[in-house]
């Protein structure tokens, strides 16, 4: 697996970056015509070989105004981000097929024809690629590729920190740019210009980090995904429990600013009504700008990623096995979000944490399973039966027991791994329906005096009294 490590900047002088910065423009086109015509059916399955040649001949590219090896690096960029685009939409048509079409045969036509881009000519396909496949468009127009022969490290000062080298507009002339680091970037170098900063993204094997990583522990746990902390595990421990904090002061600065911003907006728009068109443009310069809301965007984001993988590492120090639902698939499509800012953070963040479970047992040598979600939380695990859900409790209408929800959600997800009816892709309803007959084949085999109490009770006894005595 790779891992991507970001160098800065440090001192880079304003001329400098002018010059980057302009050649990221520029680029940004290429990026924005390899979008608009490649973007949508005339790109599938159109190499970014071809439209290079295409380019050269038309004479497109003498438009660009940059080097042919940046524009060219530039092109193959994008092109893998449509592919990405149009994989992304593909695994949304193979859930509908999955849940659609029960002949074997045939779902194996429909994904075959699917992965060979060979869509187009089957109308069903075609017809679900059009539904879920939105037309992307670039919004890139800060970055620059750079492949590995094209620009040099080098250091000024013994063991000091290291200069790149990478090319400008002009052929031969390379720009200098001094970075806060001792350890040179190697391989294809993404550099991303922000607020006089560039910021120097590379690859390097994941594989690599291993020995200097500690190892994973020895147990086998599931964990649940909850909303006041990143992660609770199948032995009750919660994870970055300042999570829930951390989501909900943002969520409350946003509401607030926001609203703020809306008001300013309108006095703007006013004084454009009626022609103060110098006001206008002084109020969006001066008090609707960006700059101060992306830096809190990203030390945010960055705060909470560090949040998640620290709970992430907690749960591998001691699991050689983590067994987690699978975070990219819990939200049912088409279930709309909407302004509630802190359900949206909280979405966000459950992407963050499926990559930190990825990532972390990866380094650290554990395995990942990923099992159905489907009604996780709301089955009592002392019963094994549907139970009624109060805030973060869970009531076993059975035995009386009362659950932590996220920690019998952890249970649940740990059962899962290895049971035999319900696999990942099993549809919601059915999982429902397992379960009921789980249940009821449970309770006519025991007598009825036994039911009151079941022989599983026996195996969490102390969470479950304790919480019962509350
Ligand atoms: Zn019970």
């Amino acid at each position: 697996m790779k891992v991507t490590r970001i160098a800065c900047s440090k001192n880079l002088n304003a001329h400098k970056y002018g010059q980057l910065a302009e050649q990221a423009r520029r680029l940004g086109q290429v990026r924005s015509l390899a979008w608009r015509k490649y973007g949508a059916l005339a790109g599938v399955g159109v190499s970014d070989r071809t439209i290079r040649d295409q380019w050269m001949k038309d004479g497109t590219a003498e438009t660009f105004g940059v080097l042919a090896t940046d524009w060219k690096e530039t092109l193959r960029d994008a092109v893998a981000d449509i592919k990405a685009n149009r994989e992304a939409a593909k695994a949304l048509v193979r859930q509908t097929i999955r849940r659609r079409t029960t002949d074997e045969a045939e779902r194996k036509r429909l994904f075959t024809a699917l992965k060979r881009d060979q869509w187009v000519d089957d109308p069903y396909l075609s017809r679900l690629m059009r539904k879920h496949w939105k037309h992307g468009q670039n919004r890139t127009a800060n970055q620059i590729v750079v492949r590995s022969d094209l620009y040099r490290t080098f250091t000024v000062t013994e063991g000091g920190d290291v200069w790149l080298a990478v090319p400008s507009l002009v052929r031969r002339q390379l720009i200098a740019i001094p970075l806060n680091t001792t350890v040179a970037p190697t391989g294809t170098l993404r550099l991303i210009l922000r607020d006089g900063r560039v910021e120097v993204h590379y690859q390097i094997d994941g594989s690599s980090l291993k020995s200097s990583q500690r190892s994973c522990g020895t147990a086998k746990i599931g964990v649940d995904k909850g909303y006041s902390e990143v992660l609770t595990d199948s032995k009750s421990n919660h994870h970055g429990q300042e999570l829930g904090g951390l989501l909900r002061t943002e969520s409350d600065f946003h509401k607030a600013k926001n609203a703020r911003r809306a008001k300013i907006q309108a006095v703007a728009e006013k004084a454009r009504a009626v022609g103060n068109s110098a006001k206008a443009d002084r109020i969006t310069r001066n008090n609707l700008g960006t700059k101060k809301r992306n830096r809190r965007r990203r030390a945010f984001e960055a705060c909470v990623r560090s949040v998640t993988f620290t709970a992430a590492r907690a749960v591998i120090d001691k699991a050689k096995h983590v067994v987690a639902e699978d975070l990219t698939r819990s939200f049912p499509a088409g279930k709309k979000l909407g302004k509630n800012t802190n359900r949206r953070l909280a979405a966000w963040n459950k992407g963050v944490t499926a990559e930190a479970l990825h990532s972390v047992s990866e380094r650290r040598g554990s395995a990942l399973t990923l099992v159905n979600a489907a009604y996780t939380s709301q089955v009592a695990p002392c019963c094994r039966i549907l139970g009624t859900r109060k805030g973060d409790r869970l009531h076993c209408t059975q035995c009386g027991a009362v659950w932590q929800a996220d920690h019998a959600g952890a249970i649940n997800v740990l059962e899962r791994d290895g049971d035999p009816d319900i696999t990942l892709h099993t549809p919601h309803p059915r999982v429902k329906q397992i379960i009921q007959e789980r249940a009821d084949r449970r309770r006519t085999r025991l007598p009825v005096q036994d039911s009151s109490t079941p022989v599983r009770r026996a195996k969490y006894p102390s969470q479950a009294t304790k919480l019962r005595q509350q």
